[in-house]
Parts: C-alpha cells; structure tokens; sequence
C-alpha cells in the first residue's frame, strides 16, 4: 500500500473548513499527496464527506445529518464557522470529493463514520460504489478506514482488492485478531497513547501502522522512527517538511 509518511486530516483541517472541497485544494496546495476525510449517508442514503453525527459544529444548520436529505444540506453553509472567506462552502458529496482528488491527483483514505452495523455497512457500500463511478482505474485504490467492523466487513464484500484500516483510539490484543480476520492493511491509532513497542507489534503482524492526529512536528518524527508508516495531519504543509527533515536525517545516520 503506497502511503506517504504524511496524509492530510479532514484535507487539511488547520488550514481550511474540515471536510470540504476547499481543505482539500488547501491540502494539495500545501504539498499533501493523500487526504482523510470522513463519510457519512444523508436521510436519502447519499454518502457525503462529514465528521459528525450532527450539523451544529460546522455548519449552519442543526439536527442530524442521517435525517437530513441531501436537498436540505446542500443548502447548509459549511464554510463561514472557520472564516468568512469561505462562506459558502458546501458540504460534498463522496463523489464530488473523489472527482475532486482525482484531478488534484491526491490519494484518498474514505473514513467510514455510521451509527449501528446497518448503517455502517450501507455507508461503506454507498461509498464504495460512489468511487467506482468516479475513481480512476490508474490512480491508487481508495483506502477504506472506520472504527466499524460491519462497515469494513461490507467494504471487504464489495470491493475485496481495495485497502482497509481498522480505526482505534489504543491498542489491545483483540484488535490485531480482528484486523487479520477483517483482512485490512493497516491499523490506525491515536498517537496520544502510542509506543515504540506497539507499533513494532503492529510491523510484526503484517500490518501498517497510521497515527492520528499529529500536529507535533518532534512527535512525527518519533512516531516514523518507531515505524509509523504515514502520520495523519491538520497541517499537512508543516508535517511535510518535518518528513523531509527526518528523510535527510536518516539518510546522513546511514
Ligand atoms: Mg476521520
């Protein structure tokens, strides 16, 4: 799986409003060459690029998004909370996202977010069949991330070459079972509660380490050192200079 050693988070949520068109152009102006970003299904089951379960945080309207469909939320403002130069931003949907990223030429991780088995497992389908109308058969298979083993399941199911990712917020034994048996890739941890030896365990079973949400560029270069594969990032400018530093430092050790 070719992940760089830095992957921009929600596009690039220091820099722009999360999960929009404008984070990701941000991203991809500031050197990024993949993107999280996370998904969820309008009320009329269309997937759309969304962190939470509801609209208050980060755009002008309220409610669920899952009760809201996407006639209603296109109408939503999900720029002007993070400054008013982006008034007007919508939200996308996966498909506009993806359409976006492949022009931007920038690989993408699709974060699964639901509510329930059901609804994961309809939003990793809906995602999935919303890139293969879009995603170019050249580029990088989309990386399939989520906290839900239904939704990786569902993902497994319907797009079995394509990479997965187990989401944790800290590592037990039980999660290195279930990545193995859910057949993913890579498993993607909270940095805040990672170690040197944990990530070594992560390597040992075949499996690429990710840390989110780095901000920390001390901390990066730590968690590379460990062998963290690629570190999730607000700020993908400054991560990706602390990688070049860290690449230059590691080849001058040799
Ligand atoms: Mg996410």
């Amino acid at each position: 799986m070719p992940l760089p050693r830095v992957i921009g988070h929600r596009g690039a949520a220091a820099l722009a409003p999360e999960n929009t068109l404008a984070a990701f152009r941000r991203a991809a102006v500031a050197g990024a060459r993949w993107v999280e970003f996370d998904v969820r299904c309008t009320a009329d089951g269309v997937p759309v690029v969304f962190h939470d379960a509801t609209l208050g945080r980060t755009t002008d309207g309220r409610g669920r998004l899952d009760r809201t469909p996407l006639a209603a939320l296109r109408r939503l403002d999900a720029g002007a909370w993070f400054g008013p130069e982006y008034a007007g931003e919508p939200v996308p949907t996966l498909e506009e996202a993806l359409g976006l990223l492949a022009a931007l030429g920038l690989g993408a991780n699709i974060e699964v977010k639901a509510d329930g088995d059901a609804d994961a497992a309809a939003t990793a389908q809906a995602s999935v069949a919303a890139a293969r109308r879009v995603w170019p058969a050249d580029a990088p298979a989309p990386l399939l991330s989520s906290y839900s083993p239904a939704a990786l399941a569902a993902a497994a199911a319907a797009a079995p070459a394509w990479p997965r990712g187990l989401v944790r917020r800290r590592l037990s034994r039980d999660d290195l079972a279930a990545v193995q048996e859910l057949g993913c890739r890579s498993l993607h941890l909270d940095h805040r509660r990672l170690n040197g030896v944990q990530v070594g365990a992560v390597r040992a079973a075949g499996l690429v380490p990710v840390a989110w949400t780095v901000n920390d560029a001390d901390r990066a270069g730590r968690l590379w050192r460990w062998g963290v594969a690629a570190v999730i990032t607000d700020d993908p400018g400054r991560m990706a200079a602390a990688a070049g530093e860290f690449i230059e430092t590691e080849r001058r050790g040799q």
